[in-house]
């Protein structure tokens, strides 16, 4: 019981300190390193060859891999037992019927991450686009997800920004909602978007307003205009 807790315990600590990174770029170049070193570590007890030092696109993939395994321990514990009950065949307690989650048809893929199901099992698309990782809206993985590929679709607007989320594997709870607060948020886009605000303008002139007859003599007029002499000559043939 008591290393039960503590293993409890542990995957909490684990998903909150996701909380100090401020990029999904940090967040998996962090857990690629601890990757990179449980490799280290392992070659040096197995006393076999040490792993190439660097953090290549494998190691990236790796660690979305272990974020998401992370997410759904920390917020997905139950529906994971069911889930992992359903895939064993034993006995399980039922998800909640009617919630967003239930309808999502989730499922646990090979690798224990729980997916979006559906009937599209035999189109032929990329996996991650017909089956992608469910990530909960009240998570900070969530928002850094947001942050990054509305970053990388140049601060477009909500549905290009979801459609980006979905395109790259991940599926948001409440997405379309979790998208509009981060734009709302975004500096760039509130530079971009925000209406320039117009200078209140000046009462017009005294001319512009009153009416008079055309080719009427004006007192205040002519005391602005100068005096100019025009000399027009003529020349009779
Ligand atoms: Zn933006």
């Amino acid at each position: 019981m008591v290393l039960l807790s503590k293993a409890k315990s542990f995957d909490c600590l684990e998903a909150d300190r996701l909380k100090s990174f401020s990029t999904w770029f940090k967040v998996k170049r962090a857990i690629a390193l601890c990757l990179l070193w449980k490799e280290i570590l392992r070659a040096r007890v197995t006393k076999n060859p040490l792993p190439v030092m660097d953090i290549s696109i494998e190691r990236l993939s790796e660690a979305e891999v272990e974020i998401s395994k992370m997410v759904k321990r920390h917020h997905f514990e139950e529906e994971f037992e069911s889930l992992k009950a359903i895939k064993s065949g034993d006995k399980f307690k039922p998800m909640k019927k009617g919630s967003s989650f239930h309808k999502l048809d989730p499922f646990l893929d090979q690798k224990g991450i729980i997916r979006v199901g559906g009937r599209l099992g035999r189109f032929s698309i990329d996996r991650n686009v017909k089956h992608p990782v469910i990530v909960p809206k009240k998570c900070h993985v969530a928002e850094l997800l947001v942050r990054h590929f509305h970053e990388s679709v140049a601060h477009q607007g909500r549905g290009i920004t979801s459609n980006e989320i979905r395109a790259n594997g991940y599926w948001i709870i409440g997405c379309s909602v979790l998208v509009g607060k981060v734009i709302n948020k975004c500096d760039t886009c509130r530079k971009l978007r925000n209406v320039s605000s117009q200078p209140k303008m000046s009462d017009l002139s005294t001319d512009r307003v009153e009416t008079c007859s055309p080719f009427t003599y004006h007192k205040e007029r002519a005391q602005r205009v100068k005096e100019i002499w025009c000399f027009v000559y003529m020349y009779v043939i």
